[in-house]
């Protein structure tokens, strides 16, 4: 049944933008709406925790209003979807309005988890919108001690950011390393290492007891009894697929919403992309990636299903993310396992390159700064190469 709602997107980050903009390029020219709960343009995440943290004037947009204008693409934005039925094909918004979709395409992202047993106290912050940056960005102006709670991404950029604004660092991680569980401890042990040469405190191997503090926060109490003194807070302990609003839509969904390899969900003409969406993959598995340059190659792959045109390239070939920390970009192509035989090629003390081998066979290159070696190794990951192949002679 055509409603001649078009194609609605739901979310107003860069899946959202990436799908809308694709949808034209390919020459849909029926309409296509995009509901935002957020009052910004559609704007690129992964500067938040960079370069806006230490520059107000960072310009994240990611396409200025005229682009939607001029490709007559509707925006929707401070409008949350609430719910949607299927067999209508209606989504309801939370101020009550509904619209009519033909396709249905969920871009919601991810939110950031929060300690629920944490007092509501001033200085305690999360980071995952644009607003979360600025007020982090305020805090940091006067803060002389920030503790950050978790080192994955995020709160490693964060660190560095806050270290490189002149204030204190202690970073907090139960895990034995930073990253431990997405690169191995012994890549961790050089994050480690590139952290404190910069000055910051790291803690591994300890959690976080309590929080304390009048109106704000003042103290972090770690769980082996140790007091660290903060003005500032940052919870870095991971994020969940946004998918509360779809309850009672019968869409599937299990750690995000559960696709197909083209990012068809377990409703007729609804759609899933970017951090919420859990592809499955060539070996069958259920993926759900968190980073940015996975969103086009899903783009690529969804936009021609949707329209029923030939399928784009597969959508995971070589999976790739980076982290700015300090001048070090660290970069990693391909799919690491903490349990991979990693071997450290190059070592200078602050930059380094490691392969990583799991049967024999090279499934991941990690450096840090060393951007044309790792990309040099993208033909040898995607060809599934005998890890002899990339190791220098005498490894
Ligand atoms: C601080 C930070 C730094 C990062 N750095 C890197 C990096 O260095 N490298 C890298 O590879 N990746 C990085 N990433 C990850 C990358 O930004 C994401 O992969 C990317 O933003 C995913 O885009 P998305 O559109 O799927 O989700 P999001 O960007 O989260 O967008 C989801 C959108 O949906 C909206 N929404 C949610 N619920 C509703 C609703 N009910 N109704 C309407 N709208 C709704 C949200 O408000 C948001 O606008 C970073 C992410 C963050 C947060």
């Amino acid at each position: 049944m055509a409603t001649n709602g078009g194609i609605v997107i739901v979310g107003g980050g860069l899946a959202a933008a990436r799908t809308a903009e694709q949808l034209r390029r390919a020459e849909y020219t029926g309409p296509i709406t995009i509901v935002s709960d957020e009052q910004h343009l559609p704007y690129d995440r992964p500067p938040l925790s960079k370069e806006v943290l230490r520059n107000p004037e960072h310009d994240v947009v990611l396409k200025p209003q005229e682009f939607y204008d001029e490709r007559n693409i509707t925006l929707r934005l401070g409008a949350a979807a609430q719910s949607v039925d299927t067999a209508a094909k209606v989504l309801t918004l939370a101020d009550g309005s509904a619209l009519e979709y033909d396709e249905l395409v969920i871009a919601t992202g991810l939110a950031p988890k929060r300690i629920p047993s944490f007092p509501d106290l001033e200085g305690i912050r999360v980071l995952r919108s644009i607003g979360e940056s600025a007020a982090l960005r305020e805090h940091a102006a006067t803060a002389r001690r920030a503790v950050i709670i978790g080192a994955g991404f995020i709160g490693c950029e964060v660190a560095a950011s806050l270290r490189q604004l002149g204030v204190d660092v202690v970073i907090v991680e139960p895990q034995p390393t930073p990253l431990a569980s997405v690169l191995g401890e012994q890549i961790g042990a050089l994050v480690t290492r590139l952290h404190e040469a910069e000055g910051v405190d790291v803690r591994c191997g300890v959690g976080v007891a309590s929080v304390a503090g009048t109106g704000k926060v003042e103290k972090v109490v770690l769980s082996d009894g140790t007091e660290l003194d903060a003005d500032v807070v940052v919870v870095g302990i991971g994020s969940y697929p946004v998918t509360g609003w779809l309850e009672g839509s019968g869409i599937a969904v299990d750690n995000g919403v559960v696709c197909d390899d083209a990012g068809r969900t377990s409703a007729e003409h609804v759609w899933a992309i970017g951090d919420v969406a859990s592809w499955r993959s060539e070996v069958g598995h259920q993926v759900r990636v968190e980073h940015w340059s996975n969103v086009a190659e899903q783009a690529r792959v969804l936009v021609p299903a949707i329209l029923g045109q030939e399928p784009g390239s597969a959508a995971i070939s070589v999976p790739y993310f980076w982290s700015d920390q300090y001048d070090v970009k660290i970069q990693c192509l391909g799919e690491p396992a903490a349990d991979d035989v990693v071997h450290i090629v190059e070592d200078d003390g602050r930059k380094f390159l490691a392969y990583y081998e799991r049967d024999g066979v090279v499934t991941a290159v990690v450096g840090g700064g060393m951007p044309g070696r790792v990309m040099k190794a993208r033909g040898k990951i995607a060809a599934g190469a005998p890890i002899a192949d990339v190791l220098p002679a005498s490894s």
